[in-house]
């Protein structure tokens, strides 16, 4: 092995070993102060020397995705042999927009396609044999993610709508709206989509949920009764909501597109491995084989590195289909994938994707799933439990993300008049969570969503996310623990100062605001 190598396999082991702590409990302020440099070096460094200045600078403080407290995000822990597939794959360092830089690489990223294909759409052996491998059809296409995947959705949405949008621009006739209509927890890339595609976000119509956190369909119904002169453009919907992951009643949505001429999106990014559950997962998800387009994350429940998103086409001749051309590669007879994509070059991360179809397979990511979904059922048991500082939100969960919040001891009495308090209790959620996460020995992150018991206003939960397939009950203890101890502080704190966090009997609180913990409300960024 060269020195480079082995320093590389030294810095993941010692990466590995670094326990006790996810990342350094400096600042950014005080961390930025090593990276204040924006000359370029006139002298070239050696690599090793480099890898050495990464290792004191980054890699000690950096931090740590794969371990089991980290249980905030839904990056998690890959199986063991990515980084040396990685180091192949750069290696190789193939370019999947055409084939002649990527010629049977090209084959292979459509043979991953077909497998999650499949998976949601069940066409038969027929179909496959014909469209796996054919020029003129597409599955499906790799995106970097799936907010790529959801804009490209939706991009095929207005090509359905507007053919001519393309060509001449969206001229406003001041007629009718083109809107799209989707739940309130929908990942903010669908807002950025409609900002891009010049539909505009106020035309992204967001209905709210019901008390499981799934879409109100009837709702949605009477806002669509309610407006006037438009059309409705495409219905998202959610197959694992990012907040609280959850799957909308996507049998009842895909009626109501249908019913309507629209574009039916299913944005599966997290959800997508639920379908291979028999028993649970794939009844929720009924109704996304209906779909116009699914996106799936690869770098989610796939566990492929980061930068491996799809968008999969139920009809591989959609006549909305995106298709691009250009004089000195991806030309129409081509067999290039870059004819379909929205982005141009893209790395060869259809390798991961496959390694994992095939060697995790059903069973190994069926066991990730049901691991995760059993865990937060767990969690929820423990915040259940009687004596409880905690209060259930996603009650039950509805696959692997829980959320929930503290109740400090002096609201624990209320009940439910709790309610007249959400702001007080979101101070408090907003501290915790950044108090936790300084300390830097356990993490779980923190969004806002609207909830029924609060007069269905938005309030700030704590949201646990169980991606990781090495996370154990253990670990729960000890991250609830953690969790008790810094909200006693928090508590001593609030009393000690003499502020009033005591419940008045007006019902109005006040507790001080977070300070740099950050805004109340502020949302989780995955
Ligand atoms: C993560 C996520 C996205 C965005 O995907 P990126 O890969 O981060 O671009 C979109 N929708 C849902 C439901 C997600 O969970």
């Amino acid at each position: 092995m060269d020195a480079v190598a082995e320093t590389v396999q030294q810095l993941i082991e010692g990466m590995r070993q670094r326990s006790g702590f996810l990342c350094s409990e400096d600042s950014l302020e005080e961390l930025s102060t090593a990276f204040m440099n924006s000359s370029l070096s006139a002298e070239a460094m050696e690599p090793t020397e480099y890898l050495k200045w990464l290792r004191c600078n980054v890699l000690e403080r950096e931090v740590i995705i794969e371990s089991p407290m980290m249980m905030g995000h839904m990056t998690t822990k890959l199986p063991s042999y990515m980084p040396d597939l990685g180091k192949l794959v750069t290696a190789m360092n193939l370019n999947l927009v055409k084939t002649e830089t990527a010629k049977v690489t090209s084959l292979l990223e459509r043979e991953a396609i077909a497998v999650l294909h499949k998976e949601i759409f069940h066409q038969d052996d027929a179909f496959y044999a014909r469209h796996v491998q054919c020029r003129s059809s597409s599955l499906g296409v790799m995106t970097s993610g799936g907010t790529a995947a959801n804009i490209q959705a939706l991009w095929m949405a207005r090509q359905r709508l507007c053919p001519d949008a393309e060509a001449r621009g969206l001229t406003l006739t001041g007629a009718r709206r083109a809107v799209v209509l989707t739940s309130a927890l929908a990942h903010y890339s669908v807002e950025k989509a409609m900002c891009l595609l010049g539909l505009g976000s106020e035309n992204l119509i967001k209905v709210q949920t019901l008390s499981d956190f799934s879409v109100d369909v009837k709702a949605m119904k009477r806002v669509l009764q309610r407006l006037e002169n438009v059309q409705v453009m495409a219905i998202v919907g959610l197959a694992g909501a990012t907040e609280t992951g959850h799957v909308d009643d996507l049998e009842a949505l895909a009626d109501l597109a249908a019913s309507l001429g629209a574009h039916f999106h299913v944005d599966a990014a997290w959800g997508f491995p639920l379908l291979l559950d028999k028993d649970h997962g794939r009844g929720l998800m009924k109704g996304a084989e209906r779909a116009d387009t699914v996106a799936v994350d690869g770098h989610k429940l796939l566990y492929t590195p980061m930068g491996c998103g799809t968008l999969l086409m139920r009809n591989p001749l959609d006549p909305s289909r995106v298709c691009k051309s250009a004089r000195y590669i991806i030309r129409e007879d081509s067999f290039d994938q870059g004819r379909f994509t929205l982005e141009g070059s893209r790395p060869a991360m259809a390798i991961y994707l496959h390694m994992n179809l095939r060697c995790l397979g059903r069973q190994g990511l069926l066991s990730r799933i049901a691991a995760g979904c059993a865990l937060a059922q767990r969690l929820a048991e423990m915040l259940r439990r009687d004596e409880s500082s905690f209060e259930l939100i996603t009650d039950p969960p509805q696959s692997n993300i829980v959320l929930y919040r503290y109740i400090p001891r002096s609201f624990r009495h209320l009940g439910s008049v709790l309610e007249e308090h959400g702001k007080a209790l979101d101070h408090f959620q907003v501290a915790l969570q950044s108090a936790q996460a300084a300390a830097g020995r356990s993490f779980v992150s923190r969004t806002a969503v609207p909830v029924r018991r609060y007069g269905g206003n938005f309030v700030v939960c704590l949201r646990a996310v169980f991606g990781n397939p090495s996370i154990n009950e253990e670990h729960l203890e000890q991250m609830l623990q953690d969790q008790e101890r810094h909200a006693s502080e928090l508590e001593k704190f609030l009393f000690s100062t003499a502020i009033d966090i005591a419940p008045s009997p007006g019902g109005t609180t006040r507790v001080p605001d977070a300070g740099e913990a950050g805004e109340a409300g502020e949302e989780s960024s995955d």
